[in-house]
Order: structure tokens, then sequence, then C-alpha cells
């Protein structure tokens, strides 16, 4: 490909406004435009990328067995109404009306939809397994849209369901899936880590969060290397100082009955409305730090703070300030008169900031077992431990890092098959629920956070797998004919074999050059002076080192 024929805006400046370095190096390098809040255009770069994400994806798809579909975009409520997740889904659903004022919303995943499909579909068990997958867009209102493509409104995800008639074989195929979803991002260059995570408001029990260990992720996973058991905080044994067990017990004092009654309490007080969960979370309340506890109820499966947040109200703390609060003594941690127990919604993703997380059933490590890497407190159900205390028989001690939730795997059970009457006849005859699993990749998000693991000051390092083209060629200087020919020679005979993009725009030596570096690209070989003893550089990008090479020999050498 021409550069002068491409459609590469790059930037000279740094853009400000850009929270995360994907976001600012994809709006530098020209790949992305926004349109509007967490929707953009993918330029030609960006495409060529997915392209080969997506590509990766559905190969180790089809290697265990998963056949591509493509599901509609557009929803009718009546499906959602029956999963019960028109209402659970809360704000994040992006609802519309058609002419005939019925209601649709744009699909942010696809269960009750595959559900409903199978269900007219399915008869005997005979037909599972069965899994089915897509790659497509996706809409989620997010809350706080931000770092890129990271957490857009818009998204392209893979999305996988899988049916059987027996847990045996819901076992194996998510087994097969997080055999493939290893190869995926081990293929893409990410360095990751399998996490036990939480359910959530999608349901089920068993899952795994795979996250890409990354500074800028908004997940924070608990592991130990002694033990080799990780997991993300909302799941797992968390470290937080006795203090907030003081706090902790200090709030429940000042309500009457914990529990869902008072949670109803105060958000009427605090005139807010209620979704859900089972988190702690600080908070700032008139610029003091408050610990409220969040008692779940799975019954009740969301709630708006929003409202609350928007008015500047109430202030989430800072990872720092929340680390600051942690260090210093209980006493710094402010008026508890806030801290009851208050549903939240989970959108709003407060845990990000703090790593916690209960040590009680359910809510821990696989492999973590009471006594040995955590206790109970005896005023309460869990009790805090802080990060790198060792566990008491000295097999761990617990570290944190952060992670971007690049990939989940699900084992649904029969949630939806229940809740939307997706059956089939047993070896016995007998109508029984169907086992479902769901199993999401976010693309576009792992494009982003391929971009923060693989990149230096000057721009982006393409992992060869998802590279958008091989080699870059460029004319150091486009007056010199010479050059120019052997240049356009070059780009005929390498692009037989490889992807070739060749910068024949008529620009200074050194924009080619900080381009070149920004879009980064595995190889450069530039045609310059050399040209005139038949030599052309050659400077891998991810080397400080540039070779002299003999221009009949290029092709030799990038072998
Ligand atoms: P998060 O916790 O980051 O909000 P999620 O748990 O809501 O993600 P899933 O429902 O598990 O997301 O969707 C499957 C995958 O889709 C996620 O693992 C993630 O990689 C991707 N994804 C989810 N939300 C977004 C988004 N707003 N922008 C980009 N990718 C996303
Ligand atoms: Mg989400
Ligand atoms: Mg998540
Ligand atoms: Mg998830």
């Amino acid at each position: 490909m021409k550069q002068s024929r491409m459609f590469i805006p790059t930037m000279r400046e740094t853009p400000q406004d850009a929270e995360s370095l994907s976001h600012r190096y994809m709006l530098k390098a020209g790949m992305i435009k926004q349109m509007a809040s967490g929707i953009y255009t993918y330029l030609p770069i960006t495409k060529l990328v997915l392209n080969n994400i997506e590509q990766i994806v559905r190969e180790e798809m089809n290697n265990i067995g998963g056949v591509e579909i493509q599901m509609p975009v557009l929803h009718p409520r009546e499906l959602w109404e029956e999963s019960g997740r028109w209402q659970a889904y809360g704000s994040e659903l992006m609802r519309m009306k058609d002419r005939h004022d019925r209601d649709f919303a744009l699909g942010p995943t696809h269960e009750e939809i595959i559900t409903a499909l199978l269900r007219d579909e399915l008869k005997s068990y005979k037909k599972l397994p069965l899994t089915l997958f897509q790659i497509q867009t996706k809409f989620r209102d997010e809350l706080r849209p931000r770092f890129g493509l990271l957490r857009g409104r818009e998204f392209i995800m893979k999305d996988a369901y899988s049916f059987h008639s027996n847990e045996a074989s819901l076992n194996e195929t998510y087994r097969d899936m997080y055999n493939a979803y290893s190869n995926i991002f081990s293929r893409v260059g990410l360095n990751y880590r399998a996490v036990e995570a939480d359910s959530g408001a999608i349901g089920g029990s068993h899952t795994h969060e795979f996250m890409a260990l990354s500074e800028i992720g908004e997940d924070i996973i608990a592991y130990t290397d002694e033990s080799g058991y990780a997991a993300n905080v909302e799941k797992a044994a968390c470290p937080v100082p006795e203090m907030m067990a003081d706090a902790e017990q200090r709030a429940l004092e000042k309500v009457a009955t914990p529990g869902v009654d008072s949670c109803l309490a105060l958000a009427d007080h605090l005139n807010i409305e209620l979704i859900d969960t089972t988190k702690t979370m600080v908070l700032k309340v008139d610029g003091e730090f408050v610990m409220i506890l969040i008692r779940g109820d799975h019954e009740l499966n969301e709630i708006k703070v929003r409202d609350y947040f928007r008015a500047g109200e109430i202030e989430f703390a800072s990872d720092e300030e929340i680390r600051g609060v942690m260090k210093a003594s209980p006493g710094s941690l402010g008026p508890v008169e806030a801290s009851v127990p208050v549903y939240i919604d989970h959108q709003v993703n407060v845990m990000s900031n703090y790593p916690t997380g209960a040590n009680i059933d359910g809510y821990h490590f696989i492999n973590v077992n009471h006594g040995r890497d955590f206790e109970t407190a005896g005023t309460g159900d869990f009790r805090f431990i802080t990060e790198g205390e060792r566990a008491e028989d000295d097999s761990g001690a617990v570290k944190f890092m952060k992670g971007i939730e690049v990939g989940q795997v699900f084992q649904l059970g029969t949630k939806y098959s229940e809740a939307m009457n997706l059956n089939v006849l047993d070896e016995n005859g007998r109508s029984v629920p169907v086992l479902m699993g769901c199993y999401g990749v976010g693309v576009s998000r792992t494009l982003s956070a391929i971009i923060e693991s693989h990149h230096d000051d000057r721009g982006i390092i393409w992992p060869k797998s998802v590279t958008p083209f091989d080699i870059h060629i460029i004319t150091a200087n486009p007056k010199d004919e010479e050059a120019r020919n052997a240049a356009e020679s070059l780009y005929e005979t390498l692009g037989r074999e490889y992807k070739v993009l060749y910068d024949d725009r008529k620009e200074r030596a050194g924009v080619k050059f900080a381009d070149s570096d920004l879009i980064g690209l595995p190889y450069r070989v530039v045609v310059g002076r050399g040209i005139k003893e038949g030599k052309v550089e050659i400077k891998a990008r991810d080397s400080e080192e540039t070779a002299e090479v003999d221009i009949s020999q290029v092709t030799e050498y990038l072998k």
C-alpha cells in the first residue's frame, strides 16, 4: 500500500485530553477519530489490526468447534423482559423506539437472542453440544466511557455461547474455551493472567476473567506467586487494614437493621434509586472519607447512585487517596455517619479503585483455604489482610496488580434456558433445561491493551501477529529519482511476500521517520543516499540497531 493513497492522519502534537497511552497513541498515529463520547471511527490502520485480531479469534474458535453466525443488533424488548434484564441491565442498555412505538435495545450482549433462537430450533439432546459465536459491534451506555477503545460505548466483541445436555459437556467446552482464550491472548502478544472472577449481574456460577497486566487496568488482581492462584479482588481475599474492620463495625452500629431495609432507607434518605451488589467502597462525602458497605442481596439487582453522584455530592476517592487513607491511622477515616449499607450501581465501578473483597463463602480465591490463607474476624464475616502479608502457614504473600479485562468465560448453567424455556428431550424422553456457557473477548479493547504493553516513547511497536503491515519502506529524499525507483521496485518485490507500506509521500525525512516510529511496523527499510552503492538501511522497530543491506539481499535478510 502506498502511503500517499492511505488515510493515516497522524498528529504532530500529543493530544492532551486523552487519559491513557493507547488512547494518545491511537489519536496521534491517526488510528481513530472520536465522533461522540466512547464512539469512534476506526481508521485504516486500526481496521487492519482489528481484522488480524479477529482472524486469530476466529481460528481459535473454529479449532474448538465454534461455528460463526451473526445475530441482530436490534433486540426487541419482549426478549429482554423474558430474562428479566430489561430492568436489571439498567442504564447501560441503549434503548430506542421504532415508528410504532415499540421498544428495542441495541445489543450489549446476546444471551436473550441466542436462547430464543435455539428454543425454536433445538428439540433433542442429540444436537448437543453446540457452540455458536459472532464478532460484532456491541453497545453499552457506559457511565464513564474512557481511555479510547478500552471503554467505549460502541465496541467490538466476540461473543460465543455453548449449549449442553449435561454438566460434563459444559465443563469440557468451558475448558476448551479457557484454552482457546489463552491461545488468543498469547498469540496477540499480551502478558495476561486468567483469574477467578465474580459472576455479577450476568448470573451463573463458574467464571474466569482474562486480564492483560497493565497499570491503566481498571481491575485489581490479587495473587500469590507461591500457590499460583489469582483472582479479581471483587471475588478475592483482600487486603484492608484492621481499621477498616473497625469502621465497618462502627458503620454497622449506626444501622438498626443492616440489610436490604436499611439500604432502602438510606437510598430514600439520599434520594437515590437502588440497584445492587455486594461490594465495599470508599467515598468522599463533603471532603471526608467514608466507607460504605454494600451488603448484597442478590434479589435486588441494580441501583443508581448516579444522580447523586452527578450532582457532585458524592465524590469517589482516587486510588492514591485511598491508599493514603489506608496507610494513615484509623482516625483519619472520617465520620461514618453515611456509612451504612447502600446498594450501588456496579457500573460505577468503584471497586477499581479499592482493593477489597470478602473472604466469605463464595467470595474468595479458588484454592484459598480458610485458616491458611485468611482468617475470619471475631466480629464479622470477614477479616482484612494487607498486601505483602504472609499467609499463616507461609504458603504465600498476597500481592496486587492491575489488569485490563480483555475476556471472560462463564458457566451460565440454566439461568437463561429456565427463564426463557429452552428445553430439550433427554435420553429418557424427559424435557430438561439446556445448560449454557457464554464467552466474550473484547476485540477492540484487546487492540488498545496491545498498545498499552507494546510501545516506547516514540510510538507503537506492533507484535508481528497483529501488525497492520510487516514492512515500512521509506524514501528519505523524495526528489532523489534513483532512490525512488529503487524503492518502487523493492516495494514490488517485497509486496509478493509481505504486507508492505511504502511511504512515497513528499514529506521531509524527519516527518516520515517520526510517523514511521509512531505507526510502529516491525521493520523499516530506508532507501537513502546509500542506494548509490546499492545499499538500503534496515531497522527493526524494537531495536536501536540499523543494518546496511545490499538491496538484492533484503528478502534474504528479513527471513
Ligand atoms: P468491564 O468489567 O470492563 O465493564 P464487562 O465485564 O462488563 O467489562 P463482559 O460483559 O464480560 O464485559 O463482556 C466481554 C468483554 O467485552 C469484556 O471482557 C471486555 O473485554 C469487553 N468489553 C466490555 N465492555 C466494554 C467496553 N465498554 N468497551 C470495550 N470493550 C468492552
Ligand atoms: Mg461492564
Ligand atoms: Mg467485568
Ligand atoms: Mg466481564
